[in-house]
C-alpha cells in the first residue's frame, strides 16, 4: 500500500494527539466525524475520552452503522482507553443502555483499577516490541476476560491489578487500556501502522 489513510474517531476524546503522531509517522491522519469521511479510510483509530459518550455521539451523527460495518469487514482498528471499550464485545460496569462498536471478543471493565485511581503510570512489557513501554492509565478499564482468538500483548505488571490484562490483539483489532498517544512514545502507533501497511 502507499500512504494509507488513517482515520481518527473525532466526535469525542483526545483526536489532536492521535493525529499528530499518526501524520509524524508519515501516514494520511484525517479527522473523521460524518460517514463520508470514513470511507476514503483504510485504518482507524478511536481516542481516549468517554466511551458513554462517544456512543450516543457516534449515533446522532449516524457514524455508528457504517464504523461497525467496516470494522466487521476487516478494516484495521485501534482503540485506545475509551477506544478499547467501543472495540469490546462485552461491557462490564457500563451504563444500561451503552452500546460497543465490537469487534473484540473481550468483556472490558470500565472504571476497572477504581474510582479513586484517576491516573498513574507504570512499565510494561508489550509482545513484539523489544524495549519496555511506560503506559499512562486514566481511569482506564481492563480486560475481564477473552475469546480464544484473542492474543494479550501486555499486563499490569505491579501493584493490586498486577497481572491484568491491558493490551490485546484480534486480528485486525488492536487495543490498548492506557494512553500510548499520550508521553512521546510512538512506539505502539508504529506497530499498528506496521498492521495497516502489512495487512
Ligand atoms: N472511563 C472512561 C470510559 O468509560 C475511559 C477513560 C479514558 O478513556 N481515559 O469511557
Amino acid at each position: 500500500m502507499s500512504t494509507p489513510t488513517i482515520g481518527v474517531f473525532a466526535l469525542q476524546g483526545d483526536v489532536r494527539e492521535h493525529v499528530r503522531l499518526l501524520a509524524e509517522l508519515g501516514v494520511d491522519a484525517v479527522a473523521v466525524r460524518r460517514p463520508g469521511e470514513l470511507e476514503r479510510c483504510h485504518a482507524f483509530v478511536i481516542p481516549g475520552g468517554e466511551s458513554t459518550t462517544m456512543y450516543k455521539l457516534a449515533r446522532t451523527f449516524e457514524l455508528f452503522d457504517p464504523l461497525q460495518a467496516r470494522i466487521r469487514a476487516g478494516m484495521p482498528t485501534f482503540g485506545t482507553c475509551a477506544g478499547m471499550i467501543m472495540l469490546a464485545d462485552r461491557v462490564q460496569g457500563g451504563t444500561a443502555d451503552q452500546e460497543t462498536l465490537g469487534g473484540l471478543d473481550i468483556t472490558v471493565r470500565r472504571n476497572a483499577f477504581g474510582r479513586q485511581v484517576d491516573s498513574f503510570e507504570g512499565e510494561l512489557d508489550f509482545e513484539g516490541l523489544p524495549d519496555r513501554v511506560r503506559a499512562i492509565f486514566i481511569r482506564a478499564p481492563w480486560v475481564e476476560s477473552l475469546g480464544e482468538g484473542v492474543e494479550v500483548l501486555a499486563r499490569v505488571e505491579a501493584g493490586e491489578a498486577a497481572g491484568r490484562i491491558v493490551a490485546v490483539r484480534e486480528g485486525h483489532v488492536l487495543a490498548t487500556s492506557f494512553h500510548p498517544e499520550v508521553g512521546g512514545d510512538d512506539r505502539i502507533h508504529r506497530y499498528f501502522v506496521d498492521m495497516v501497511t502489512t495487512a
